[in-house]
């Protein structure tokens, strides 16, 4: 469990750095209750950022009259990382600050089924990267909707993209001679709901997107479970009907199949709701509008979601639920027949577990990808292996030009 404890430690200096960044400067006893973090921890943890270079002290703040507490604030050229979020049609840049402000984002068209994709993607990249700001460039955070085995070689499967064993993660790391770290996108919004989100204040809960795909991220004692192959978190692969809808898996009757964009459009499409070419923004705008129609067909997705996600909390007993995805949009209309059927499906003792929804931007499944680089330098369990190293490497570079010193790097 030492490890474990150590990788709690270590995310809570990134959340140090999320709560600077996103809040302005505080003190220590202000970061001690907003992180729930006992005092003491938090003097040696704001003390080892200081040496670091990563957060700096302010002026005294004296305005009750009480004993003065010096304010910390980020070290605001301490570093930057690029987000990327993948998809069959187009990708998405985000460039956000250490503390994960978002500086910057593009979007660009792209065909994920070209043979040439991952070269479009290397050149998409690099104008990107050449817009950015002066503060280095600690690395580029990839998210994909697929399995990856390994952060650091970021070899990905993926049903969606149409790839096999593509090794993205190499091929960016050669292309752009900078950090890459790949990972299945709901990991990566994971790892930013815990530094940034929600899950800012538990170790231990599930993070469920609802859209074109049905996916789940599993945080445990404040880590993203991944799994033996990189795969965890696969809940739109339950399988809930017997003999259902094939799903792109190559099996029937999952869950994905079922309450995924593309199934709820088909039924759509066949009781007659939507024209042939309508999308989703026109059914959940039937159903806002009061089609009894449309409102059960969202009820109906909720219904059957809510079983399998009870089942899922019924196994891994989180602490909350995080609800995000294009989806959630149109969530009024999902939780009608969500809540009692997930609330009725869950052994007694959990039933009042809470289930968030958070606001959705085009931006965070890219913001999500950032956080695979913003949670690096802090990665004591080394998952994005050798490319961890180098993102500290880059990060303890900065400190030590920042000092003029050359203060010992301290990035192991
Ligand atoms: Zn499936």
């Amino acid at each position: 469990m030492a490890i474990r404890s150590r990788a709690g430690a270590d995310v809570n200096r990134s959340a140090i750095l999320a709560h600077l960044g996103a809040q302005g400067s505080a003190s220590r006893a202000d970061l001690s209750r907003a992180l729930g973090v006992s005092p003491a921890l938090m003097t040696q943890l704001t003390r080892d950022l200081i040496g670091d270079g990563l957060i700096v002290e302010l002026d005294r703040s004296s305005s009750n009259g009480g004993r003065p507490a010096r304010l910390l604030g980020l070290a605001s050229s301490a570093g930057r990382a690029i987000g990327v979020k993948v998809v069959a049609d187009h990708v998405a840049f985000v460039e956000v600050g250490i503390g994960g402000q978002l500086l910057r984002t593009a979007s660009e068209p792209f065909d994920a089924a070209s043979v040439l994709a991952v070269s479009e993607l290397v050149t998409l990249l690099k104008r990107f990267i050449a817009g950015g700001g002066d503060a280095p460039l600690l690395g580029v955070g990839v998210g994909v909707p697929g399995s990856v085995l390994q952060q650091q070689s970021g070899v990905v499967d993926s049903t969606q993209l149409g790839w096999t064993r593509v090794p993205l993660g190499d091929a960016l790391q050669r292309a752009l001679g900078l950090p890459v770290i790949v990972d299945n996108n709901v990991n990566a919004l994971s790892m930013a709901e815990r530094l940034f989100g929600r899950g800012r204040g538990h170790r231990d809960f599930l993070v469920v997107t609802i859209g074109t795909g049905v996916g789940a991220g599993i945080v445990t004692d404040g880590a993203v479970l991944r799994g033996h192959g990189g795969g965890a978190g696969e809940i739109g692969h339950v399988p809930v009907e017997l003999d259902g809808p094939p799903c792109q898996c190559g099996n029937r009757g999952c869950l994905e199949a079922i309450v995924g964009e593309a199934a709820l459009l088909r039924r759509a499409r066949e009781q007659g709701i939507l024209a042939p070419d309508a999308g989703m923004a026109a059914l959940r705008a039937a159903a806002d509008e009061g089609d009894a129609r449309a409102q059960a067909l969202f009820g109906d997705a909720g219904h059957t979601l809510g079983r399998a996600l009870a089942g899922v909390v019924n196994v891994i007993d989180p602490e909350i639920i995080i609800l995000l995805g294009e989806g959630v949009s149109a969530w009024d209309h999902w939780s009608f027949g969500f809540e009692p059927a997930f609330r009725g499906s869950l052994v007694p003792g959990k039933r009042g577990i809470p289930v968030v929804v958070e606001s959705w931007q085009d931006d965070s499944w890219a913001q999500g990808a950032a956080a695979l680089v913003l949670a690096t330098p802090f990665d004591a369990e080394g998952v994005a292996g050798d490319q961890g190293r180098l993102v500290r490497q880059r990060l303890a570079e900065q400190v030590s030009a920042q000092d003029g010193a050359g203060t010992e790097a301290s990035g192991s």
